[in-house]
C-alpha cells in the first residue's frame, strides 16, 4: 500500500512539478576507477589498468571533447590530395616519437599494432637556412651553431649558481663574455629561438636558467606518421569505456572511501580511484573544483610550472615553390628573416616540408611558439596567414596565396590551455614530482606534466598514464617518468637534456 501510495506521489509530482523527481540520468554511476581525459596519458592509464585488473572491475573514460587523443590530433580530411581528392591526415598536435630506442611508444606503433604503422624518419641534416632571403652556405650554418655551443657551455656553467635567473640574463651575458659581434649576436638569437623557444615552446625569458635542459630523451632518431598521430591513440582507445562531450566539473574525495566526479551534464560517477589527467592549463583555469582543495605541493605544482604555446600553420599551396630540385627535397626550411633580437627573429621562422613526407600535397607547416605564438593567437585568421605569407615572401617574393589552411591556437583551446608546460623560474623537476604521489591513496594524476624526466612529450605523457595505472593496481615498482631527476645536476641529466633539446627543436 506504501508502495502504490509512493509510486502515484511520483507520478503526480511528474506531472506538476516535472524537474522535482530525479531523472535516470542523475543516478550515480559506479565504477572501480575514473580516468579523467582521453588524452595519450588517459588511455594509457585505461588501457593499462584494465589488463592489470579482474576483468569485472568497471573502468570509465570522462572526456570532455567529441573525439579522443587530446593534445594528439590528427585532422582527417581538411586537406586532400590535389590530384585525387584523397584525404591528407595532418598532425595539429604532436607529430613525432622523439628518440625511438627504447621508447615505449615504438613498441606500440611497430609490434602492439598490427600492423605496423607506416612511419617516415625526419632528416634534420637535410635543412635549408634563410637569412633575410639569401640561403646561407654550409659554412656559415656551421659557424652559428659553433657560436651557440660556445654560449651553451657558459651558460651551462652558471647552472650552478645560488641564484635562479631567467635563462634570457644568462644567455646575452654570455654574448658580452664572448665578446660577440652584432652579427653573431643576431644569428645566435636566431639560434636561441631555433633550439631553445621552439622545443619549449616558450620565450627564453620565461625559462629557469637552472632547469631549462633537466629533461631526459631516448636516443635513436624522430619518426613521423604520414597515416597520423591518433592511430595510436584510437588503438588505445580500443574496448574502452569512454563518455565523450561532458566536461568533468568537479571531483569530491570527502567520503571516506570513495571519490565523486561530476560532469557539466549532472551526471555523476563514483569511484574507488580517480585518475586525472587534466592538462596543466586546465587544472590552472581553475574549472574543475576539487573538494577538499588539492594539497599544497600540488597546488603550488599547478601554479609554478607553466603552459608553452607551440602553433602549426599549415598552408597548402597550388604547388611546391620552394623545393629547387623536386628530386632531393628539403625537410625543412629556416627562415632567418629580418631584425636581430630574438622577439623580432621568432614568428614564422620554422617551416616542415610536409611536402617532403606526403609528395604532392603542397603543403608546409610553419611554426610559431612562445610570446609571439601568444601574441599570434589573439590575431583573426586571416591576418595571421597575411603575416604567415609575408614571411615566406621573405625567400620567395612569387609565392602565391594558399588555397587552404589549417591555424592552431592551442592558447585558446578550452581543453588544455597551451601546447605543453615547461618549468618556468620558481618551478622545477620537484614541481612535476609533486603529481606522482597521489592524494588519500584514491585521486592520482597523470598527464606530461607530472612525467618528472621527460614532460612535455607524448612518451612522457604515455609513461605517466602507465605509472599511475600501477599505483592505482598497487604494482608500481620503479617510475617510468623518474628514472633520475629531481636532483639540479643530475649525473647525466644535462647531456641527456641537451640532446632532448636538441632533437626535439629540430623536429618541432
Ligand atoms: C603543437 C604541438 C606539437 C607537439 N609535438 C609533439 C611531438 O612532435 N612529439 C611529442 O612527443 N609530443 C609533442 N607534443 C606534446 C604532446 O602532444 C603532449 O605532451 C601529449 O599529447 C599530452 O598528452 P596528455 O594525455 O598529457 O594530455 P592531453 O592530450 O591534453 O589529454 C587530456 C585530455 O583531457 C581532456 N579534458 C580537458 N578538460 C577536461 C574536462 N574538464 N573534463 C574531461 N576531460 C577534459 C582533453 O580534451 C584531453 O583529451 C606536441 C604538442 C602540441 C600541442
Amino acid at each position: 500500500m506504501k508502495r502504490l501510495l509512493y509510486i502515484l506521489l511520483v507520478v503526480v509530482l511528474n506531472v506538476v512539478f516535472p524537474i522535482a523527481v530525479p531523472s535516470a540520468s542523475a543516478a550515480t554511476t559506479e565504477a572501480h576507477t575514473v580516468v579523467i581525459g582521453s588524452g595519450i596519458s588517459g588511455l594509457a592509464a585505461a588501457s593499462h589498468l584494465t589488463a592489470l585488473l579482474p576483468s569485472s572491475s568497471k573502468i570509465i573514460v570522462l572526456e570532455s571533447t567529441d573525439r579522443v587523443g587530446g593534445r594528439l590530433h590528427t585532422l582527417q580530411d581538411h586537406f586532400t590530395h590535389p590530384t585525387d581528392g584523397t584525404p591528407i591526415p595532418v598532425d595539429l598536435g604532436g607529430a613525432w616519437i622523439h628518440g625511438t630506442e627504447n621508447n615505449p611508444l615504438t613498441e606500440l606503433a611497430t609490434t602492439t599494432i598490427s600492423p605496423p604503422l607506416t612511419h617516415l624518419t625526419t632528416n634534420y641534416d637535410n635543412s635549408a637556412y634563410f637569412d633575410a632571403g639569401a640561403l646561407l652556405s654550409s659554412s656559415a650554418v656551421d659557424a652559428i651553431y659553433a657560436d651557440f655551443e660556445e654560449v651553451l657551455s657558459i651558460v651551462e656553467q652558471q647552472q650552478d649558481s645560488d641564484t635562479e635567473l631567467p635563462l634570457s640574463s644568462v644567455w646575452d651575458a654570455a654574448y658580452a663574455d664572448l665578446s660577440f659581434t652584432d652579427a653573431q649576436q643576431r644569428y645566435t638569437n636566431y639560434q636561441a629561438v631555433n633550439e631553445i623557444e621552439l622545443s619549449a615552446a616558450a620565450s627564453i625569458s620565461s625559462l629557469s636558467h637552472w632547469w631549462w635542459n633537466s629533461d631526459s630523451a631516448f636516443g635513436g632518431p624522430d619518426w613521423l606518421f604520414p597515416g597520423g598521430y591518433n592511430q595510436i591513440t584510437n588503438y588505445l582507445a580500443t574496448d574502452l569505456q569512454i563518455v565523450n562531450s561532458d566536461p568533468v566539473v568537479s571531483i569530491d574525495r570527502s567520503s571516506s572511501t570513495t571519490v565523486v566526479v561530476t560532469t557539466a551534464s549532472g551526471e555523476s560517477y563514483s569511484a574507488s580511484n580517480v585518475i586525472v589527467t587534466l592538462p596543466l592549463g586546465v587544472l590552472q583555469k581553475g574549472g574543475v573544483a576539487f573538494t577538499p582543495p588539492l594539497p599544497a605541493d600540488i597546488q603550488s605544482a599547478i601554479a609554478d610550472l607553466q603552459m608553452g604555446v607551440l602553433d602549426k600553420n599549415v598552408l597548402q599551396f597550388p604547388s611546391n615553390f620552394w623545393d629547387s630540385d623536386p628530386s632531393e627535397k628539403k625537410d625543412f626550411f629556416y627562415n632567418i628573416g629580418v631584425g636581430s633580437s630574438r622577439e623580432e627573429l621568432a614568428p614564422y621562422l620554422e617551416n616542415l616540408n610536409f611536402d617532403k613526407y606526403v609528395p604532392g600535397s603542397n603543403l608546409l607547416c610553419v611554426f610559431d611558439s612562445g610570446d609571439t605564438a601568444i601574441a599570434n593567437s589573439e590575431l583573426d585568421e586571416a591576418t595571421r596567414v597575411d603575416a604567415v605569407m609575408d614571411k615566406i615572401r621573405i625567400i620567395w617574393p612569387d609565392a602565391p596565396d594558399p588555397t587552404n589552411y589549417k591555424l592552431t591556437s592551442w592558447w585558446n583551446n578550452e581543453n588544455s590551455y597551451g601546447s605543453y608546460s615547461y618549468l618556468a623560474t620558481g618551478s622545477s623537476p620537484d614541481s612535476r614530482k609533486a603529481f606522482t604521489q597521489g592524494v588519500d591513496g584514491k585521486l592520482f594524476f597523470a598527464g606530461e606534466h607530472s612525467c618528472v624526466d621527460m614532460a612535455s612529450t607524448a612518451h612522457g605523457a604515455y609513461m605517466s598514464g602507465l605509472d599511475a595505472a600501477d599505483r592505482v593496481a598497487g604494482v608500481l615498482k620503479a617510475a617510468r617518468c623518474m628514472s633520475g631527476a629531481g636532483a639540479k645536476f643530475g649525473a647525466g641529466l644535462l647531456g641527456g637534456a641537451v640532446l632532448a633539446v636538441t632533437s626535439w627543436v629540430l623536429a618541432s
